[in-house]
């Protein structure tokens, strides 16, 4: 008796911290990841004609990239480096943590570009506008999140030139006693042929091994994409400024093979044929979904399901929405009440104690103001749900808040 008993505990742990969970949050960041907008980001990069580092045309485009930032509201800098005589910028824009700002999430690519003319023509649209569009899109939604860690969004320059620009960050951080806790970075992640026929490559070294787990973990829970990782070894990437000094970064890419000579390699590799014409935009938008929920989950969104009962007491305190649910425990239905600060987009959603979303209450614009709606107990297809903990998320512009609610019948 005793011994059944203690299996059925553990059996009720295992399964509430070993099996495959979504967070509702990542889940948003993820659906919010737009091919028409990343088309657009590499586009306009495409279009400086070239990016190489010594060209105007990397000044301009690191010009637009931090009006880009500027233009989302969110803190850019523009972190300038010398190598022999040159002296460059990398633009660094950031997304400060609420709880523990001094951990730092980075996403990033390299910005400059090159070709068999590198002054005159150098797309780059693989190598490396599709990384800089992870970056920017990753940026554009989380501006809308708040996360428990900081998540800085890194644009490199003069990688072509040997990794000058993320050497230089890797060291003025560490000199600056910075916590760089992971850096997912990408190069090259558009070039897909014959689409889901190879696979999203993720490039590591020891010390991040358990990061390219990360990446496979979160990628078969939100996104489903063929993938494998690789000791970089030679191959060696801007994760590589990092790793060399211990500190945890991967590099997903499409080309494992472009830099190891095998049957992937791209035919565009550093040519003015690097164009947009040639990626395949719907694979490239699920790796960019993978990117942003790495970094969401590493950046852990405030709201987690499953701890919500301990966090809704600490931000109840401040929070504006006043989220009420009454009854609760509640059968056969309960309302569900809230004020808009100011008139926005809302959306109200329940899920399970896994993280499943059960029943989409209310979604669009309100007024600013007291509202309130039913829930049945019923799912979106209308069979009534199981009894047992479900969580009301609501939210309303950035703000969110998070109740638990019971169902008995
Ligand atoms: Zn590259």
């Amino acid at each position: 008796m005793r011994t059944g008993w203690l299996c059925l505990g553990l059996t009720i742990l295992w399964a509430s911290t070993s099996q495959a969970q979504t967070d509702p949050i990542v889940e948003d960041i993820v659906a919010a990841v737009s091919q028409t907008r990343l088309t657009s980001h590499v586009q306009t990069l495409q279009d400086f004609d070239t990016r190489y580092t010594y060209a105007q045309g990397n000044t301009d485009a690191g010009d637009w990239l931090v009006g880009f930032f500027t233009g989302l509201g969110i803190e850019v800098e523009r972190h300038e480096f010398t190598y022999g005589t040159h002296t460059e910028e990398n633009i660094i824009a950031r997304i400060s943590g609420t709880t523990h700002p001094d951990e730092i999430i980075v996403i990033s690519g390299h910005f400059d570009s090159t070709s068999e003319q590198p002054y005159a023509l150098a797309p780059g649209a693989d190598d490396d506008a599709s990384a800089i569009a992870a970056v920017l899109e990753a940026a554009l939604i989380f501006k809308d999140h708040r996360f428990e860690r900081t998540v800085e969004f890194i644009c490199y320059n003069a990688e072509e030139q040997g990794r000058r620009g993320s050497i230089a960050i890797a060291a003025d951080y560490q000199a600056a006693g910075k916590n760089l806790v992971a850096v997912v970075n990408s190069d090259m992640i558009g070039y897909w042929p014959t689409g889901w026929g190879r696979d999203l490559d993720v490039a590591y070294e020891p010390v991040s091994e358990w990061l390219a787990d990360l990446v496979i973990d979160v990628n078969s829970r939100y996104v489903g994409v063929p993938i494998a990782k690789h000791l970089s070894g030679a191959c060696r990437d801007d994760h590589w400024s990092f790793t060399s000094r211990g500190i945890s970064a991967i590099t997903n890419m499409d080309c494992w093979d472009a830099h190891n000579g095998g049957p992937e390699s791209t035919p565009y590799y550093h040519r003015s044929t690097d164009t947009i014409s040639t990626l395949n935009l719907a694979c490239m938008t699920q790796v960019v979904q993978v990117n942003v929920a790495v970094v969401a989950e590493l950046a852990r969104p405030l709201n987690p399901v499953g701890v919500t009962d301990q966090w809704t007491t600490v931000s109840d305190r401040a929070n504006r929405l006043s989220l009420q649910i009454r009854p609760n425990p509640f059968g056969p239905s309960t309302m569900i009440a809230y004020r808009v600060p100011t008139t926005g987009i809302v959306s109200l959603r329940v899920y399970d104690a896994a993280g499943r979303l059960v029943r989409t209450v209310a979604t669009g614009e309100q007024e600013e103001g007291d509202q309130s709606r039913i829930w049945r107990g019923n799912d979106d297809v209308g069979r009534p749900a199981t009894p047992g903990v479900y969580f009301v998320r609501l939210r309303v512009g950035a703000e969110r808040q998070t109740k638990r609610v019971v169902l008995i019948r």
